[in-house]
């Protein structure tokens, strides 16, 4: 038998994750490192096909990953860097928004979380205690329990990135993005009730956001709650055009009436 494909190898500058996998939702452990692909016989390396990559976040419950050629990581960077000054400089001016070069509304909060992943999946994962410390003053402690949260969670220290993003709460009480993470973490943890109760906050800071509406359809689903999934379906249809007709949204509206039914009698 004659074994020919194709695999992962020179495999160098491993850093092991954790996070919700983008391809199968599923919250776990991910891995990020430097490769290249060669077709195999046997598994002994014949051709390279492709040049050297940097794999990122290798789910390892799907095995899927993203693939950034390795000549565009150092421009990824650069550009998170260009990025992060003016997030650094808007922190520090204790305001948590700001324009970037192509004059786009940017919040410090969602692009510092985003920023956190890359650095870390990308191989820049020294650099981020740097940026932390560069955020640590009373003015940016909104900014700073925010990336300190990121840091510790894809290292996979859930009790460290809880007390990150309950800083950034305790600082910011005006901002949804707090509460938005620490609804996720009562959800990991099976805590629909508290869950909820930090949904609720969000959507009362950020009452046009109807994903926040659609969020509470999971945790009242596990509690039963049934006829209220029914009014937050119905706000969100309001919300979103086009919504009532989307198929896959019918099929779980239908699902959920007869649920309800159910439970009246
Ligand atoms: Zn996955």
């Amino acid at each position: 038998m004659i074994i020919y494909g194709s695999k992962m190898y020179g495999v160098k500058n491993v850093v092991k994750g954790t996070g919700a996998c983008p391809h199968c939702g599923v919250y776990g452990k991910h891995k990020s490192y430097d490769g290249r692909k060669w077709g195999h016989l046997y598994f002994i390396p014949l051709i390279p096909s492709g040049g050297p990559v940097r794999v990122m976040k290798e789910c390892a419950k799907c095995s899927m990953a993203s693939h950034l050629p390795k000549d565009q990581v150092a421009k990824l960077y650069a550009d998170i860097e260009k990025h992060m000054q003016s997030c650094i400089l808007a922190a520090s001016e204790g305001v948590h928004q700001y324009s970037d070069d192509q004059g786009n509304d940017t919040f410090t909060g969602p692009f510092l979380i985003d920023a956190i992943d890359l650095m870390f999946t990308a191989g820049y994962r020294k650099e981020i205690p740097e940026l932390i410390h560069l955020l640590d003053s009373d003015v940016s402690r909104y900014e700073h329990g925010i990336a300190i949260g990121a840091y510790q969670e894809i290292q996979g220290d859930a009790d460290g990135a809880l007390a990150g993003y309950q800083s950034a709460n305790s600082a910011a009480p005006e901002e949804a993005l707090p509460y938005m993470l620490l609804a996720d973490f009562n959800a990991r943890a099976g805590r629909s009730e508290e869950q909820l109760a930090m949904l609720d906050k969000a959507i009362e800071l950020e009452s046009e956001n109807p994903q926040l509406l659609l969020a509470k359809i999971d945790p009242l689903e596990r509690l039963g709650r049934y006829q209220d999934i029914l009014v937050v379906m119905e706000q969100a249809e309001q919300m979103i055009p086009g919504l009532s007709q989307d198929k896959q949204y019918k099929k779980q509206r239908k699902k959920i009436e007869k649920k309800a039914a159910k439970a009246m009698r």
